[in-house]
């Protein structure tokens, strides 16, 4: 496989160079995209230029003679997304009571639908790219998959639950094709609690050496800190555990989800204590710029909104042309708070909303008017 170390790529009307592995590139005017274009196609030297801006980013110079041995450029799409997420597999070696994902089958698309999924993305213009799961790394396909997706000049964030981090094989894939990020997910900071959060014996273990190898190769990982009840005792030493043995940097997450299917039991796992206000919807470009597919090849505006929705497989790539459509006729969709007065101010994301009102939720914890609009 041609391994490129630079990806020149369009993205939502800009133009720009990236180095895989990396979250931070270089914007360029269109006609350098196309100077860079066309000197890969012709396999022309780089124009001395181009050095230049690598090294002001990343301290890195094109090592090859040519471009075209070390330059992925990507064309223009005729859609308009940039961003996109992937569920491989909702299958999950853990079993999390406030997963938002409720019951998990372990399915997903055969290898040649995956691959033409994956062209679909690349298609429709997707830069960066997010492959979770359930557990995504436990996907027998997830390397093959990973290593397709990469090629296609795709920048690749994988979320994680970390159990699968330790082993050679993932390690090496991702130090030789390195994603711009590593999401991995934090449940506990003794081994008693994360089995209890997980129901799965030894994760705290396989998780802990998993980072610790990540941390050893400099992979870019990023941790979410999930506090739950189970959990909650143990948020400071969560904290101090990232910060003292890896120094990652991180996120704590307290505020839990109905499940994708309305189902309100990871609520009831919540830590009341450290419940935060959820921000102000201000709008969102889902469906727009970006979207979501799950295991089947069912694209969607996001994780949350998942219906209305398109399926890719059956429908091929134009079916995305309809998920702007889908997302303003959710947005619009007040059901669930008739009556109240304050609708036409209202500020919060309807699908979200949706979700939380099937679940039977207090409305204060949703609404943004404190509950109090009707
Ligand atoms: S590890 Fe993540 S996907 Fe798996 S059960 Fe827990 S919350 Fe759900
Ligand atoms: S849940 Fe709402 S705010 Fe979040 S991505 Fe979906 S539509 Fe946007």
């Amino acid at each position: 496989m041609f391994v490129h170390s630079l990806l020149v790529s369009p993205f939502l009307g800009q133009y720009l160079i990236l180095q895989p592995g990396h979250a931070a590139g270089v914007q360029i005017p269109e006609n350098r995209y196309e100077e860079l274009r066309t000197a890969v196609a012709e396999d022309q030297p780089a124009p001395p230029w181009l050095d230049q801006a690598t090294e002001a980013a990343w301290n890195t110079r094109l090592l090859a003679s040519t471009i075209g041995r070390a330059v992925l450029v990507r064309e223009r799409s005729r859609f308009g997304f940039g961003r996109a997420s992937w569920e491989i597999n909702l299958g999950c070696d853990a079993d999390c009571g406030f997963c938002y994902l409720g019951e998990k089958r372990f399915e997903g698309l055969g290898w040649a639908d995956k691959t033409r999924m994956l062209d679909m993305l690349a298609e429709a213009g997707v830069l960066w790219f997010q492959i979770t799961g359930g557990e995504a790394l436990i996907d027998p396909q997830f390397a093959a998959a990973y290593e397709y997706a990469y090629g296609l000049g795709l920048m690749i964030q994988v979320s994680t639950n970390g159990s699968q981090l330790h082993k050679k094989p993932i390690q090496e894939l991702f130090t030789r094709l390195r994603p711009y990020r590593l999401t991995v997910s934090l449940y506990g900071a003794t081994s008693g609690t994360y089995e209890a959060v997980t129901r799965n014996r030894g994760m705290y273990e396989r998780v802990t050496c998993g980072l610790d190898k990540c941390r050893d190769a400099g992979l870019p990982v990023r941790i979410n800190i999930i506090v739950a009840a189970e959990n909650a005792h143990e948020t400071d030493a969560m904290v101090r555990l990232v910060d003292e043995r890896w120094g990652f940097p991180y996120q704590v997450f307290s505020n839990m989800s109905p499940t994708i299917h309305g189902e309100a039991a990871p609520l009831a796992q919540q830590a009341e204590k450290y419940l935060t206000p959820r921000r102000v919807f201000t709008g969102c470009n889902a469906g727009h710029t970006f979207f979501h597919v799950n295991p089947h090849g069912i694209a969607s505006i996001c994780k949350i909104g998942r219906d209305p929705s398109v399926n890719l497989m059956v429908e091929g790539v134009d079916a995305l042309a309809r998920l702007g459509g889908i997302a303003e006729s959710l947005q619009l969709r007040t059901g669930g708070c008739s009556g109240c007065t304050k609708a036409d101010t209202c500020r919060t994301c309807r699908p979200m909303a949706k979700l939380h009102q099937e679940a039977g939720d207090d409305r204060s914890l949703y609404c943004q008017h404190g509950g109090y609009g009707s």
